[in-house]
């Protein structure tokens, strides 16, 4: 069920204008508007999945596709040889900020660890 007031949600309608880079039936592919790496995309379902955390069984087919895009957006642009990274910011406590489950996908420049 969409939330009025859910930016992602107002994204995957096309209420809100973003820089489309994939779609699928069930899936929109985003470039973040404050990229952290060269490449910064955002895949986030179409359902409004507040957070990780709020994934049920009946999500699990949604949660590996959105992964597979992910690996598709990464082979697209050339970040699968030296490396990426994907995060799921699950809950305020762990930065995230849109309250509608997205998958980042980063890449282009090394990454430490542990994130901060
Ligand atoms: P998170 O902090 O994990 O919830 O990630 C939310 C991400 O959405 C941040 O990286 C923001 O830069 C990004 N973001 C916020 N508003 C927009 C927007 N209108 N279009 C694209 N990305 C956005
Ligand atoms: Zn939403």
């Amino acid at each position: 069920m969409a939330d009025a007031d859910c930016l992602f949600c107002r994204i995957t309608s096309r209420q809100v204008k973003a820089d489309i880079v994939a779609e699928t039936g069930e899936l929109l592919a985003i470039k973040d508007s404050n990229p952290q790496a060269p490449t910064h995309l955002l895949v986030i379902p179409k359902e409004h999945i507040p957070t990780l955390a709020d994934a049920t069984d009946g999500h699990t087919v949604l949660l590996g596709s959105a992964l597979q895009l992910a690996n598709q957006l990464a082979r697209q642009h050339q970040l699968s040889q030296g490396g990426y990274r994907v995060v799921v910011n699950t809950g305020a406590e762990a930065g995230q900020s849109v309250f509608h489950l997205h998958v980042h996908l980063l890449g282009g420049r090394p990454f430490r660890w542990p994130p901060g």
